[in-house]
């Protein structure tokens, strides 16, 4: 996820546009593997702020995520915003600023940060939709599926606390 950057280095205020368009296979996330179904694709502006390259725009793809109440897997558009900063490498005494990441030459490798956002964006109860109804507790049936024949007592845990208070009783 190279952009060239070599024309607008010149010039404080200079930009220009990039289309980026890529594979990636899987990424690590905890412990689990982030696979991607889509390239990823990156609409992107970098801005030559005088000091950085300031690089901005919005990256999307597809990725197979796992439904954290019916275990089956789903694909999920993911869509994260990208602003990030760069300094030639060449120009920065020591440590760079906070946040702000080095590049050397006339690209900027992109890839890093992309990879970051993206997992960032991930995310972190995934549902195959709103509405899951999940598994059954005693059978592991997947009731979007079918229903099952246990007795089940569907109670929200809320209600729960009052028909303790009732039995009790
Ligand atoms: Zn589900
Ligand atoms: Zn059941």
């Amino acid at each position: 996820m190279k952009i060239d950057i070599q024309e607008i280095k010149k010039r404080t205020g200079a930009s220009q546009k990039y289309q980026l368009r890529e594979m990636i296979a899987s990424l690590t996330l905890g412990e689990d593997r982030l696979d991607f179904t889509q390239p990823v694709e990156a609409q992107l502006t970098a801005i030559n702020t005088g000091e950085t390259i300031l690089v901005r725009g919005e990256i999307r793809t597809e990725v197979r995520l796992r439904c954290a109440r019916c275990l089956e897997t789903y694909r999920y558009s993911l869509t994260a915003d990208f602003e990030e900063e760069f300094q030639d490498r060449t120009v920065v005494h020591g440590e760079p600023e906070e946040g702000i990441h080095l590049y050397e030459g006339n690209y900027i490798d992109l890839k890093e940060q992309v990879e970051e956002n993206l997992l960032l964006a991930v995310p972190m109860k995934a549902l195959c939709r709103h509405n899951c109804k999940g598994l059954c507790s005693l059978c592991g049936q997947n009731l979007n599926e079918a229903q099952c024949n246990c007795e089940r007592e569907d109670i929200d845990p809320r209600l729960a606390v009052l028909k303790d208070l009732l039995d009790n009783k």
